[in-house]
């Protein structure tokens, strides 16, 4: 097929996902009347999930609005689509925790809808985002721990290269001296500063599953967030599939499937 036919079609089925991006916001409105007049919310919880459910519907907007901004290929407009869409779908779970309260049939029907439309509209999305993205030629084995300075590694993902997590030292956000600063793909935290020479050697061993040791040491129990033990691998967001959990609207954890489908908690 030639490629100008292939991107005129591409232009108009991204063009097309207005209409399920319509039936989204139809469902959206839908439980927006359904909080609304629920007696037995308090206000302030209301106007907090009305808000949940906008914010997932008006960020697939926003990434509609940039997979049409990268049909020509143009990565940084991709990569933030992809973003806006992983936080589309983060609202949506959120919400439905929401929703699973009320323990009515109207609610539920509510959900399974909008699961429905937002299933089709996420592999709407991931079929273009592949069509579009440009193929990146891995030549060699990737690395996975790469050091960039002494006091710097970075380690990439073992499908696609993206950097997954950041060590480094320096000063957090909260942060009033240097710390030994760990950026994952779930969260990032400050570690002490007297632990880094230890990381730093563990990581010239180039064994991850010692860095996971490490993390789980000093950090917490699910270890090394972007690493699956099992491949012995680590892995970006996406390709760890990351899947976050809430419970009643709040943050409960997150889960990372594998792409060999191995599963667990990546972050509590
Ligand atoms: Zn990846
Ligand atoms: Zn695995």
């Amino acid at each position: 097929m030639g490629e100008k036919k292939l991107k005129k079609e591409i232009i108009e089925r991204i063009w097309k996902l207005r209409d399920l991006i319509k039936d989204l916001e139809v469902i959206k409105d839908k439980i927006v009347d359904l909080l609304r007049i629920e007696q037995d919310l308090d206000e302030s919880i209301k106007k907090v999930w009305i808000t949940d459910v906008k914010e997932c519907y008006y960020r697939i907007i926003g990434a509609w609005e940039l997979l049409r901004a990268g049909i020509d290929g143009k990565v940084k407009y991709l990569e933030s689509s992809k973003i806006f869409v992983s936080a589309g779908k983060s609202r949506l779970t959120q919400f439905f925790s929401e929703l699973k309260t009320f323990d009515n049939e109207k609610a539920e029907r509510l959900i399974i809808n909008a699961k429905e439309i937002f299933d089709k509209l996420i592999q709407a999305f991931q079929n273009e985002f592949d069509l579009l993205t440009p193929k990146k030629i891995i030549e060699k084995p990737l690395e996975p721990i790469k050091k960039i300075s002494e006091k710097n590694y970075q380690l990439t993902c073992s499908i696609c290269g993206e950097i997954s997590v950041i060590f480094t030292i320096g000063k957090g956000t909260l942060d009033k001296d240097e710390k030994l600063i760990f950026n994952g793909i779930t969260h990032s935290t400050s570690l002490g500063k007297e632990l880094a020479e230890e990381l730093f050697m563990t990581l010239k061993t180039k064994d991850l599953s010692k860095v996971h040791d490490f993390m789980k040491k000093y950090h917490s129990n699910e270890g090394l967030d972007a690493y699956c033990p099992e491949c012995d691998k680590v892995y970006c967001w996406e390709h760890y599939n990351a899947e976050e959990v809430f419970d009643i609207g709040f943050y409960d954890c997150t889960y990372g499937i594998c792409p060999k489908g191995h599963r667990r908690i990546i972050d509590d």
